[in-house]
């Protein structure tokens, strides 16, 4: 138990009666675990309605909301843009199990503008994206064995629901129960940020990887900005070494900008995965890359995906209208000057309130932390307090209404509602937070 869970406030109020309830009829009270607060402690919030950059829980207290449904919603709750378009999807009848013209907008108007997507499939998760990418570099190799990173997160498919040991010969460990031993011997896993070990890694298993998969930005384990030569060596030694390379831009596809990290690093992916914004809020994702790989895929080729529900008419038209929305408004240079200004006048609050925090931030996205010497790209490198002082802030935070995500490994996000006004209030309840929060 952590320190957070150990001084759990006894929860009160409508929305402790309405988890009391959900805790009858689904493990945990939730549908997906971090939503159960149990990083921070404490009971959680049940929210009737969001808004632009706030969110209302079931009491009508407003929340700025930095967590925007771990990022999909990058225009902020109920965008009328998106909003008209979905309704006038609904009323023309919201799944047809057929071919429609809304997926064919979608893809033409994302492979026209990203070269490295030659073919694109939808799906509904990125959980789904990443596993039928997997499915497609063993198909094209021959292959069977992956390699991750150690702190990124790429869904819950069964392969990739693996930790490193200490070292890259260690032990290996499922993060799941369920996971058979047979699928963890075809997942590798590396650190983050060690030029050597990758080296090491690709002089011994080179030959035998399928692929290798990573998230170009890492923000599943905090976030972990990796410097551009490691990138660039995995992208060599995977095209050396005949291993495909998947990037995995689920969170950082359309939100770091249009292009993702792929155009931002000068990288061009094998296979890409796709989710969050590219639906702006409704379940779809996609995979994506070259054509000679994706067109192994069903009914043209051996490798088998399918979905009812892929490409849902209602999700084509949400995600179409928030890309073109941001690309009208330059909504990702508007974000992403706002966000970098909004960091380092927090930076700033919180030195003047004597609280050693660093502020980590890329495109609209931040994560807090307790002071290091120097920037974290690894998961070892996270402060051995950051969950226990993370409780205590986000504690902090929710009572002078701001909803932070509620793990201190989750990152923040901005949206394009979070307006200057907004932000100003938010700075201002995240340096008395801090303070209240004390040393990290
Ligand atoms: N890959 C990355 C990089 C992710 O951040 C996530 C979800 N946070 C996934 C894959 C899985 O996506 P989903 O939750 O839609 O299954």
């Amino acid at each position: 138990m952590t320190q957070a869970q150990g001084q759990r406030p006894k929860a009160q109020g409508r929305s402790a009666a309405l988890f009391d309830r959900a805790l009858r009829v689904t493990p945990g009270g939730v549908h997906s675990p971090v939503r159960a607060f149990r990083s921070v402690g404490g009971s959680p919030v049940f929210f009737a309605r969001g808004a632009g950059a706030r969110l209302f829980d079931v009491e009508g207290r407003a929340y700025i909301d930095f967590c925007q449904s771990f990022g999909p919603l990058i225009l902020g709750h109920a965008d009328p843009h998106v909003a008209r378009a979905v309704r006038e999807a609904i009323d023309n009848g919201w799944s047809f199990g057929a071919c429609e013209p809304y997926s064919l907008a979608l893809a033409e108007w994302v492979a026209r503008r990203l070269p490295w997507v030659e073919r694109i499939r939808f799906v509904s998760s990125g959980t789904e994206a990443v596993m039928s990418a997997l499915r497609i570099a063993r198909a094209a190799t021959g292959r069977a064995r992956i390699l991750k990173f150690e702190g990124c997160y790429h869904g819950h498919t069964d392969a990739m629901l693996v930790q490193a040991g200490s070292g890259l010969a260690g032990r290996r460990a499922a993060s799941s129960a369920g996971v058979p031993d047979g699928i963890l011997n075809d997942t590798l896993v590396a650190p983050l940020d060690d030029l050597e070990a990758l080296q090491r890694v690709f002089d011994a298993d080179g030959a035998t990887l399928a692929g290798a998969i990573v998230e170009p930005l890492p923000a599943n384990y905090g976030l972990l900005p990796q410097r551009r030569d490691w990138l660039a060596k995995l992208a060599a030694l995977c095209a050396a070494h005949g291993a495909l390379l998947i990037l995995d831009e689920v969170i950082s596809g359309f939100r770091v900008a249009r292009e993702g990290m792929s155009g931002e690093l000068g990288l061009r992916p094998d296979l890409v995965t796709y989710g969050k914004v590219l639906g702006g809020g409704f379940p779809v994702a996609a995979y994506a890359g070259r054509a000679d790989l994706m067109e192994l895929v069903a009914p043209v080729g051996p490798v088998y995906q399918a979905g009812t529900l892929s490409a849902n008419p209602v999700g084509m038209r949400a995600g179409l209208a928030t890309l073109s929305k941001m690309e009208e408004t330059e909504g990702w240079s508007v974000l992403n000057a706002r966000t970098a200004r909004f960091c380092a006048e927090l930076a700033a609050d919180f030195s003047r309130a004597g609280v050693p925090i660093d502020v980590v931030s890329h495109a609209s996205m931040f994560w807090l932390h307790g002071r290091t010497g120097a920037p974290v790209r690894r998961v070892d490198g996270i402060p051995a307090s950051q969950s226990a002082w993370y409780g205590r802030l986000f504690h902090a935070a929710l009572a002078r209404g701001v909803y932070l995500p509620p793990s201190g490994f989750e990152v923040s996000f901005l949206s394009m509602a979070h307006d200057d006004e907004i932000l100003g209030e938010a700075r201002a309840a995240l340096a008395a937070s801090a303070q209240e929060a004390g040393q990290p």
